[in-house]
């Protein structure tokens, strides 16, 4: 039996509003996602004895059952359980290379990898419909991650409308490598705050879901034009964390003073990203970026638009 090497690509937020409030506790959200090229590698091993095993080389990413990777792969023993007595455990090893708790979704695309992966080795036959069904359960982000590109994300971020990646575009990302914020913490702290700004009613509430479809957004990514599309970028969340990191901030505020063709913080943060059109420009940028903040602790990575999700590498 064979061993499956995926690569599982993060994510960036060119939109995320956030509605309202919905019944089931959750927040109704609209938010363009878009696949970026740096990912994390998710090998899949199949092992002689009926065990789950996790393997990091980061030290911040839990190796038991809070992993997500570990979490996928137990709900497809338990959704699958006469493939796991056939084919045995499997031994899940992830090469960090995305940030941890940085508004990537490193771990919801770990365990979009696993899906993705244990429905090879079981040879389970699963459409990616039914995959991105069974990684619903696992976290809102999973269903994006498995089919990746560009798509509009609405309810809790878990329905999914595609839409064309533009080519060509480069994205540089900023992070303090010692500061991360809790994606729970953003969101509960924007309903704190924010909550008498949610639509009274379901009626209400469906008016203002229309309005992602009116956002220039849509309409530059289909023209491919990256400026106009750098201008319509949105994000909710900076209303919370901004204010409470200012060094967060104050990244961001560099560098819009740089040149590029939009800069937004991603979903809960605390990663900033700006949008260039060239490798060449990323790499100016940070340059840039490096000379005017100059702290070892300043993580930065030049990628770009990933047209797809999970990706089997070997
Ligand atoms: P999102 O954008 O989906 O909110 P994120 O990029 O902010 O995700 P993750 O990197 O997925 O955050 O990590 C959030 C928390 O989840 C971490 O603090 C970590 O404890 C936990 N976690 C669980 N599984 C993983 C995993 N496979 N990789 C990274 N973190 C994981």
């Amino acid at each position: 039996m064979r061993s499956y090497s995926l690569a599982a690509p993060g994510k960036i937020n060119l939109h995320l509003e956030i509605l309202g409030d919905r019944p089931d506790g959750y927040h109704e959200l609209a938010m363009i996602l878009q696949s970026i090229e740096l990912s994390d590698i998710v090998t899949i091993t199949p092992l002689s004895t009926e065990a789950i095993r996790l393997h990091c080389n980061h030290n911040q990413v839990p190796l038991n059952k809070d992993n997500l990777a570990f979490k996928a792969a137990e709900l497809m023993v338990a959704k699958f359980p006469a493939a796991f007595a056939q084919w045995g455990g499997v031994e899940i090893t992830i090469e960090k290379n995305l940030p941890v708790a940085a508004g990537l979704a490193g771990g919801s695309s770990n365990a979009a990898a696993v899906i993705v992966g244990l429905n090879l080795l079981w040879d389970l036959g699963l459409t990616q419909p039914q995959l991105q069904e069974l990684g619903a359960g696992i976290g809102s982000d999973v269903p994006f991650c498995i089919s990746g590109g560009t798509a509009i994300a609405t309810g809790r971020g878990e329905t999914l409308d595609n839409l064309v990646t533009p080519p060509e575009i480069y994205v540089l990302l900023a992070k303090y490598r010692s500061l991360a914020v809790s994606t729970a913490w953003a969101y509960q702290t924007y309903r704190q705050q924010f909550s008498h700004t949610y639509p009274p009613d379901s009626q209400a509430l469906a008016a203002r879901k229309t309005k992602l479809s009116e956002t220039d957004l849509l309409q530059t990514i289909a023209h491919q034009d990256l400026d106009r599309l750098g201008k319509s970028l949105y994000n909710d969340l900076e209303k919370v964390v901004l204010p409470a990191h200012s060094q967060v901030a104050k990244l961001r505020q560099t560098l819009e003073s740089f040149p590029n063709s939009g800069v937004m913080m991603s979903g809960s943060g605390p990663t900033v990203f700006a949008l260039c059109s060239s490798q060449q420009q990323g790499e100016e940028l940070q340059r840039q970026l490096k000379a005017a903040l100059p702290e070892p602790d300043l993580e930065i990575w030049v990628t770009k638009f990933n047209s797809g999700g999970v990706k089997v590498i070997s």
